[in-house]
């Protein structure tokens, strides 16, 4: 196992220190960032543009990649799931979703998941660790290299979803250190505007989200409008309960600026939180927190195996958006990408299949 240090996970200011410690002019700290991040290099010997000695010093001290794509599974529909692998043997799991208009990259921010929900795979594993800012920056230039070559432009932008395994408000410094290198414009350039970021509802951290200047769009999975469903369903929820988690919504969505997106996203479990009843309580649970302008993400589930739960039919997903549009609360239904390769949301689990 490697211990250099990551280059990738480094911030502009970390990346000149380390090089002024080399003896290296600031210059040579911006052409080492354009090649990790524009050119999207994993390597410092492809670095042509550097001298060879500062090559050689670099990959003795340093390292451009920690992460290795173990397998590559192609979806019917386009989507790809990258089966990744830490260079101390985590599973790390991430999905290139294409679509008509611009790309989407769902990425992990931890090995595995802490949050025990009920109906998702990926909690299954449990928590191995969290990912570094290096291995989560890593996923979308390993994925963008596959996809499009290495050192190539994409051709329509990209969008960034912090939806693959584990929760990222646990991991919350590493996930907004990424976030702020992935947005740089002499690198990715893929600015917080095009990155949503999901969490089960840590609600101190909804709180420390609110109060960053420049961060991505949120999204909260709620799944359930009352306490003694959701704590079955997610048990996180008896940590912070239903009140909690919405009022911290509430404070969020006072600080939301123009062109910033707020969602919740409800997995519909078939004969389990998809009647009228629960969307009716669900509509009255955004009322009481004066928080009926934000959007739903309905989410059909995804079934894998060991997990007892099973979407609803169609009628029954549309008989539920149109109860929470008649109460005027704006829902969309999400359709799953990926399923047969088990790429689709809640079905990350390192599987080989
Ligand atoms: N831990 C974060 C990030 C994971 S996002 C969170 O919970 O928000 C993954 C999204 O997929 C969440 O909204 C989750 O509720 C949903 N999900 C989990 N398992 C699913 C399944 N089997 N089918 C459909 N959606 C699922």
């Amino acid at each position: 196992m490697s211990i250099l240090p990551h280059l990738t996970g480094f911030s502009r200011p970390e990346l000149d220190e380390f090089l002024a410690k080399l003896g290296e002019p600031r210059y040579r700290s911006d052409q080492v960032f354009r090649g990790l991040h524009q050119r999207r290099l994993q390597s410092f010997v492809e670095m042509t543009d550097l001298p060879k000695a500062l090559r050689e010093r670099l990959c003795e001290t340093a390292t451009a990649s920690v992460l290795s794509v173990e397998s590559k599974y192609v979806s019917t529909d386009g989507t790809r799931r990258f089966l990744m692998k830490t260079n101390d043997g985590y599973p790390v799991e991430t999905v290139y979703i294409p679509t008509e208009n611009r790309d989407t990259i769902c990425f992990s921010s931890q090995s595995g998941c802490p949050m025990k929900c009920d109906f998702c795979l990926t909690a299954k594993l449990g928590l191995l660790r969290n990912l570094t800012t290096g291995e989560i920056v890593e996923q979308v230039i390993a994925v963008l290299n596959d996809v499009y070559g290495v050192g190539e432009n994409t051709p329509h932008g990209t969008n960034l979803v912090a939806m693959g395994a584990g929760e990222p408000f646990l991991n919350f410094e590493n996930l907004i250190k990424a976030v702020e290198i992935m947005s740089d414009e002499n690198g990715l350039f893929i600015v917080p505007g095009r990155i949503t970021v999901s969490t089960a509802g840590i609600v101190p951290k909804i709180y420390d989200f609110a109060n960053l200047e420049r961060r991505p769009n949120l999204a909260i999975s709620l799944s359930a409008p009352t306490d003694e469903l959701r704590n079955v369903l997610m048990p996180i929820n008896k940590r912070w309960k239903l009140d909690d988690l919405m009022q911290a919504a509430k404070a969020f969505e006072k600080t939301l600026k123009r062109g910033e997106r707020f969602t919740f996203e409800y997995v519909l479990l078939g004969g389990v939180n998809d009647s009228i009843e629960h969307a009716r309580a669900l509509a009255a649970l955004l009322v009481k927190h004066d928080l009926r302008r934000v959007k739903i993400n309905l989410i059909p589930h995804n079934p894998a195996e060991p997990l007892d739960y099973h979407p609803p039919d169609l009628d029954q997903v549309i008989a539920f958006k149109n109860a929470l549009e008649l109460l005027g609360v704006s829902a969309y239904v999400r359709t799953p990408r990926g399923r047969d390769i088990y790429a689709a949301c809640g079905q990350l689990a390192a599987k080989a299949g």
